[in-house]
């Protein structure tokens, strides 16, 4: 059994090498199959909405904005820490990273 990513590799793959030799709907599909599993990869989600107080900032879904998650400082020690409410986002469906690293709240300059 292929994974999401193997698959979506695969069906690039396909593009490169039969586009042209097959009809131009037969490309559409595999087009739209690679934008579905692309929703089955998981997407870190970015920080937005920032609470002037800098105690929370909303963590967004990357294709949509829609909140699926949060960074707080709750108890003030400046170290934020993230709480992820959803497996994926509830509005376009993206599969959501669940765990971060130090690399990303550098990224997120937090
Ligand atoms: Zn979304």
């Amino acid at each position: 059994m292929i994974n999401a990513k193997q698959a979506k590799g695969m069906l690039k793959h396909h593009i490169a090498t039969w586009k042209g030799k097959f009809p131009a709907a037969h490309f559409e599909a595999c087009e739209i199959a690679i934008e579905a599993l692309e929703m089955q990869l998981p997407m870190k989600a970015e920080p937005i909405n920032y609470n002037p107080k800098g105690d929370y900032y909303g963590l967004g879904c990357p294709n949509c904005s829609e909140i699926v998650g949060q960074l707080d400082n709750e108890d003030a020690s400046g170290i934020y820490k993230y709480n992820m409410y959803a497996n994926h986002c509830p509005n376009c469906g993206q599969k959501i990273e669940q765990n971060y690293t130090e690399e990303d709240y550098k990224r997120w300059g937090i």
